[in-house]
């Protein structure tokens, strides 16, 4: 086993949760693509192995790897961000409440209203960045608190540790979807959260590739409960995805520092263009949470949301108009992408 008790993260995503493979040490994890493992007797799993829905040591390895870079004891990933988030709510039980960010992905918000609303959960939708209105939100059957930052689309920055700490008070859990940051930007279990959760089809895949979810947490009780649903529900990643991924984290540090520096540039460059009503970006002195961004982020990120002068029409054009860029939705891969939220993603 590696001693990565003093390694820094970009050292952690090479090596950690992957060993040489057993009987002929292949340096890379090898994708273990069976359904199935052979037992020595009935019940008796060879080294903890019994079917891959349960557990699959190529996902073993990718769920290690990016507990390590969160920080947190236990990694349980899924089959897509949303499968992250669903299982994470279902937890809950009818009657509870959830006081979310107001800007989250439009994704979350459907599975928020639209399929857990009418199974009895409560959504109550907060600007996080006013502490005060998050007070006023709470009541005795809010169970958890559920930030995004920064946040999809408006790149609004919560402030983790103070919303953890009002939490806590309350005897609240934090959840903070950490996709737009990454775990190479910002740890939120290290500034107070009680559970972290990507979409690793973003940033931690990087290529554009897979689509995937992930959630870390050092919470024993929470991860047992994540881990047992992620069983019974279902919704895992297949070995050849997680193969991906962990090939993927090893060059999360490098493609970060690349994306933050050709965003910061984007961002500056931008904000001088006639036509271009607001620029939005975390690393920009001018974004309104910028100090809590510097207080708990390594940089602004690779994503920058712009207003463009003449509405729906202008953007319309704007959007028909770039040639490097692609018109996608997704975010995080190596390409550069571009989209308007309230007519993709968001709609
Ligand atoms: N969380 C955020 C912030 C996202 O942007 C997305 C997808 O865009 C998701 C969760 C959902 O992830 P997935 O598309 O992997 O289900």
């Amino acid at each position: 086993m590696k001693n990565l008790s003093e390694a820094k993260f970009a050292t952690r995503s090479i090596h950690a949760g992957q060993e040489p493979a057993p009987g002929n040490h292949a340096i890379m994890t090898p994708i273990y693509q069976t359904s199935t493992f052979v037992q020595s007797s009935p019940g008796e799993y060879v080294e903890g192995y019994d079917y891959s829905r349960s557990a699959n040591p190529t996902r073993t390895a990718l769920e290690k790897n990016i507990a390590s870079l969160e920080g947190g004891d236990r990694g349980i990933s899924f089959s897509s961000g949303c499968a992250a988030t669903s299982t994470v709510i279902n937890t809950l039980r009818p009657g509870d409440r959830v006081v979310s960010a107001d800007d989250v992905y439009g994704g979350t918000y459907r599975l928020f209203e639209n399929v857990f609303r009418p199974m009895g959960i409560h959504f109550d939708f907060v600007d996080l960045c006013d502490l005060d209105a998050l007070s006023a939100a709470i009541n005795s059957d809010t169970k958890v608190i559920w930030i995004e930052s920064p946040t999809n689309p408006l790149l609004k920055v919560i402030d983790i540790e103070a919303v953890s700490d009002i939490a806590r008070k309350n005897g609240i859990k934090t959840v903070v979807d950490n996709t737009f940051a990454s775990p190479y930007l910002q740890n939120p279990l290290s500034l107070g959260a009680d559970l972290v959760l990507h979409s690793t089809t973003k940033y931690i895949g990087g290529q554009s590739d897979v689509i995937g979810g992930v959630v870390v947490t050092s919470d024993a009780e929470w991860a047992d409960r994540i881990a047992y649903l992620q069983n019974a529900i279902g919704s895992v990643p297949a070995p050849m995805d997680c193969f991906l991924l962990l090939r993927s984290t090893k060059t999360l540090a490098v493609r970060m520092e690349k994306h933050c520096e050709n965003a910061l540039y984007l961002a500056e460059w931008l904000s001088g263009q006639p036509g271009i009503a607001s620029v939005t970006y975390p690393g920009l002195k001018t974004h309104p949470q910028y100090d809590v961004a510097c207080k708990q982020m390594k940089a602004g990120g690779g994503i920058i949301t712009i207003e463009v002068d003449g509405g729906l029409e202008a953007s319309r054009t704007f959007l028909e108009s770039v040639s490097l860029f692609s018109l996608a939705e997704s975010l995080g891969g190596v390409e550069s992408l571009i989209e308007h939220p309230a007519i993709m993603t968001h709609a």
